[in-house]
């Protein structure tokens, strides 16, 4: 029994009611999106999480991806940027290190946070192979399904499994060749292993099994995009869309025949005009599912500010209909991101993410509608109070503080506003 299953049994729980609340729907709402598998509710029985629905109607979401790395391993510091993700605002967090025991600080991160926790167990399944054994093509079925056993009873509730990367997809990927290679550390990973052993993907070929683990635990899948693109000039190709068929397959036999929740991830690097078709082309390929796009990046010569290179191509997807947007950093393809990158990535994501709103549901835009008659009205504090980012908007204001306390130095004595408000009244 799942929240699916009651859902399709016409049952409305705590849960749905706790996210109808939060996003202004009605319950009913809520658990029509479930039983359709348009709605997701990420959910455990290991910790106690702020509950966050994520699909068609909703908020657009924000996830932020922390972790070590095998060069730079720091409890603390990832305990502490968990926490600064939630403090700025993001929805959800995927625990993604890989380095030192990586275990033991996920275990510190779900329980520092109430924020729905994500995490990749292949990671886990390849690294403990490479340790035990010395390669990662020395991993074994069983390595997977404890991994991602164990994960789950960490309290980790959503999973990006690597379903979608079988044996024709990298027949397609092989063929098509790449101009900027396999930036998917678990497509790389599993590509790796399944060339070399001459295997099919167990999450594949024994996909009904992985259903039946993360049935027991109540994990929600994600169906990861191993064959995410690292390149513009890579975006929409054969295998993505190869594997974009096999992980809606999936992402259907999952929702139906096990009634677990499911999201399908998306790309990736996508120029700006092919943003908008791949969000269209998912959701049509998946009925419906939650979608969630990494990114995605829309140039790849923003290094250093390829949060904002994300922001543009996340509003559009966004807009387009993606329900969940997975952050990017400033350090991105350059470190392991500090705490402030983190921060700053939530909170250019969150931009983008209304952004979106604003166009998928006209009411966001009442924040908007707001702030412009704050701005009329000169109203500083309002408009601190209704920005996304107050602390920030009102240091700069601070630190070039204007003679005249109404208008800011931008004009000075001349503040348009001023002007106007003084001389005639436009107000509506
Ligand atoms: S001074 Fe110029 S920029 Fe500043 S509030 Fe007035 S019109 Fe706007």
């Amino acid at each position: 029994m799942t929240i699916v299953t009651d859902a399709k049994n016409g049952k409305i729980t705590e849960e749905m009611k706790v996210v109808a609340a939060n996003e202004g729907k009605d319950p009913e709402f809520i658990r029509r999106g479930i039983a359709a598998g348009r709605i997701v509710i990420p959910m455990t029985p290991y910790r106690d999480i702020k509950l966050c629905g994520i699909g068609e109607g909703l908020r657009t979401k924000v996830n932020a991806s922390i972790g070590s790395s095998s060069d730079i391993v720091d409890d603390e510091a990832e305990v502490a940027k968990a926490k600064a993700a939630e403090a700025a605002g993001a929805d959800t967090l995927m625990e993604l290190g890989t380095g030192g025991d990586f275990l033991g600080i996920r275990k510190k991160v779900c329980d520092a946070i109430s924020l729905s926790v994500g995490s990749v167990p292949l990671y886990q399944a390849f690294i403990t192979a490479a340790k035990r054994d010395g390669a990662i093509v020395h991993m074994t079925e069983d390595d997977l399904w404890n991994a991602t056993e164990e994960q789950a009873k960490l309290g980790t509730n959503f999973m990006a499994i690597h379903t979608g990367i079988n044996n024709i997809v990298l027949d397609r990927l092989k063929a098509h060749g790449r101009y900027g290679g396999l930036c998917s550390r678990g497509g790389a990973f599993m590509s790796t292993w399944m060339l070399h052993n001459e295997k099919e993907n167990p999450l594949y070929e024994d996909f009904d099994y992985l259903c039946e683990i993360l049935k027991e635990h109540e994990v929600t899948l994600s169906t990861g995009n191993g064959m995410r693109a690292g390149a513009i000039h890579d975006a929409t190709d054969r295998a993505q869309i190869q594997e974009l068929i096999i992980n809606s397959e999936c992402a259907q036999k999952a929702h139906d025949n096990y009634d677990l929740q499911v999201i399908v991830e998306g790309p990736g690097h996508v120029p700006l005009d092919e943003v908008e078709m791949n969000v269209k082309l998912m959701k049509s390929m998946s009925n419906g599912k939650p979608f969630y796009m990494l990114g995605p990046l829309v140039s790849d010569i923003g290094a250093g500010r390829d949060h904002v290179v994300t922001a543009i191509g996340a509003a559009t997807s966004a807009a387009a209909g993606c329900d969940f947007l997975c952050y990017v950093t400033p350090a991105e393809h350059l470190a392991l991101p500090n705490i402030d990158d983190v921060i700053e990535g939530v909170k250019t994501s969150k931009i983008a993410a209304h952004v979106g709103d604003m166009v998928k549901n006209k009411e966001s835009r009442d924040l908007d509608l707001a702030m412009g008659r704050a701005r009329r009205d000169l109203d500083w504090e309002k408009m601190y109070g209704l920005c996304l980012d107050p602390e920030l908007a009102r240091s700069i204001r601070d630190s070039r503080a204007p003679g005249d306390d109404d208008a800011c130095t931008m004009c000075g004595d001349f503040c348009a506003l001023k002007i106007v408000n003084k001389s005639y009244n436009l107000a509506k």
